[in-house]
């Protein structure tokens, strides 16, 4: 079981290897950051991270060296539960291409009326500090895929072009 948290200063992971944990600084995340403890090389994170605060979100958003995606969701929502499996494929396969969070308009509702989501599930995607693709409704992750990659493709945030989709 993962543990991925933030802090003010950007995502903190535990090692792998050793259990220590380790900061993935907002500013460089995706680059290879090492354990200060074993010195392995650390895993971006390979699956959705809960935002569990507009504090966090914002931090992450603004100065996240990689697109942020985001999928409103909450408990009651069935369309959200089929759409889950969907975002946690692309956590999988998109890691360190994005970061992808998952907010519940329930217990963070601030930000769902800031950004006006009106239906759930909605997915969107956040580049460079702001929001640059939306879509509501639950589709397969390949539809997420190709949505971020429409978006962020050819955005100087993202590095696409160094990993290459599916690798
Ligand atoms: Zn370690």
């Amino acid at each position: 079981m993962a543990t991925v948290d933030f802090d003010d200063r950007g995502i903190v992971v535990a090692c792998h290897s050793c259990g220590q944990k380790n900061r993935l600084v907002y500013e460089r995340i995706g680059e290879t950051v090492r354990c200060a403890k074993c010195k392995d090389a650390l895993e971006s994170p390979r699956e959705p991270i809960e935002v569990r605060s507009t504090a966090d979100f914002d931090r992450l958003v603004s100065r996240s060296s990689l697109p942020v995606v985001v999928d409103y969701w909450a408990p009651w929502c069935g369309p959200c539960r089929m759409v889950a499996p969907e975002v946690q494929k692309v956590a999988a396969r998109q890691a360190r291409r994005v970061v992808v969070v998952k907010v519940n308009t329930d217990e963070v509702p601030d930000l769902g009326e800031r950004f006006g989501i009106r239906s759930i599930p909605t997915i969107a995607v956040f580049a460079g500090g702001r929001e640059v693709t939306r879509s509501a409704g639950a589709r397969p992750a390949e539809h997420i895929e190709a949505m971020i990659e429409k978006a962020v493709g050819h955005h100087p945030f993202a590095v696409f072009g160094d990993f290459g989709l599916g690798q």
